[in-house]
């Protein structure tokens, strides 16, 4: 029956478990441990829990749980676990399944912490990394080896909106036997098809458009039950890096509206996309539905939108990027996304400003990028405000 829910349905019910009290919203089981009422209890669930029964807040909580089993469910992953942050989430799904000797492939176009985890990390243990051009399906291929466990990368890459093939890559990595794991963020969970396009693991960062208000902390790893339970969990719950409850009734509570806001977020940015295209003091607008994105088709193939971010290109550089960010009147100068206030970062000097100079050229890191989040306000007074902050330059 719930399995035939629209993910409408599933974002309000989906996992939902109701105690004695039958409160009508989700309850916050604020608790790290749990009670057994006999000490053969204890016993019997530390050899092997039942289904819903817990241990430590480490290991599940109900409340978590309710948050993992609805976000599998949107998904359309057999299983999911949840991290005390996105960046939680993408250690966990990496270093959970990897060990000295294995090789890595991922595109170059990554968040910093994620080049640190890949890198420095995974690097120091004795794992290879292999850094592609995510776009180039050749470079993937010439990347494989015998010894490549997994793929990882950004379906839609942060900040210049660069939109990954996961069917092409995925039939790659499989070819080489290797594990396809995508940080999905940009493309949102409204947005994702990314199992049917073949991934095997995919996280989020749930500080973005799940909690979507600017509140809390999350991640989660989505994928097949025994990656999961065995490999992910395992791991996750020997080295602390379980979301709270709390954070897991916030996210809940923000799925409830996931796909209203996203959907309302990503129609404003795109509109918003088509209305600076072509403005005379931008040297490129980003956003994978414009007509001029090169990779306009397959995003159409892979995304029912374009997502919620656009990143535009001042000519004028540092000094025209921050004279606009200053004048901005409704948009806030901040780092994160997905959120219902409006946004906007300055990739250069700030989530990238330690990418040595070549890397932010390969990368289209320009003293004039301008990282934009659309969030839930009048697309006209957006628009406005855009306007007259270029026209403040
Ligand atoms: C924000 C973000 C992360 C990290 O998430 P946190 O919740 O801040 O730890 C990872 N990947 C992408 C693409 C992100 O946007």
């Amino acid at each position: 029956m719930t399995q035939d829910w629209k993910t409408r349905t599933k974002l309000v019910h989906t996992g939902a478990r109701r105690s004695q009290y039958g409160e009508m919203s989700e309850a916050i089981f604020l608790t790290q441990g749990f009670v057994y009422e006999t000490a053969e209890q204890a016993e019997a669930r530390f050899v092997q829990p039942g289904p819903d029964e817990f241990i430590y807040a480490r290991y599940g909580n109900p409340t978590v749980a309710m948050l993992e089993d609805r976000i599998a469910a949107i998904e359309g992953t057999e299983d999911a676990f949840a991290t005390a942050s996105g960046m939680a989430a993408v250690n966990g799904a990496l270093v959970s399944m990897l060990r000295a000797g294995d090789h890595v492939v991922s595109a170059r176009a990554l968040f910093g912490s994620c080049l640190y985890i890949l890198e420095e990390i995974l690097g120091r243990f004795g794992v290879e990394i292999t850094l592609v051009d995510g776009t180039d399906l050749d470079q993937w291929r010439a990347a494989m080896r015998p010894n490549t466990k997994a793929v990882f990368f950004e379906s839609v890459s942060n900040p210049t909106l660069e939109v990954i093939d996961i069917r092409a890559v995925a039939d790659i990595a499989h070819a080489a036997g290797a594990v396809v794991v995508v940080d999905n963020v940009f493309a949102t969970p409204i947005y994702s098809r990314a199992v049917e396009l073949g991934a095997d693991v995919i996280v989020y960062s749930t500080t973005k458009h799940v909690d979507g208000q600017g509140r809390c902390l999350g991640g989660v790893i989505c994928g097949k039950k025994e990656y999961i339970r065995k490999t992910v969990e395992t791991y996750m719950k020997h080295t602390g890096g379980s979301m709270s409850p709390f954070n897991a009734w916030v996210m809940l509570k923000g799925l409830e509206t996931l796909d209203l806001r996203v959907r309302a977020q990503a129609t404003s940015a795109q509109a918003i996309a088509e209305a600076l295209e072509g403005d005379p003091r931008l040297s490129r607008v980003l956003h994978p539905f414009l007509d001029s994105h090169p990779q306009q088709a397959l995003a159409k193939a892979q995304m029912e939108a374009g997502g919620t971010v656009i990143s535009i290109d001042l000519k004028g550089g540092k000094e025209a990027a921050f004279r606009f960010l200053n004048a901005l009147e409704i948009f806030k100068i901040t780092n994160n996304l997905g959120d219902a206030k409006s946004l906007v970062t300055h990739p250069a000097t700030t989530t990238h400003q330690r990418l040595p100079e070549d890397q932010k050229v390969t990368l289209g890191i320009t003293p004039g990028l301008i990282r934009i989040s659309i969030g839930l306000e009048d697309t006209d007074d957006l628009i406005a405000d855009l306007k007259q902050a270029l026209d403040a330059i």
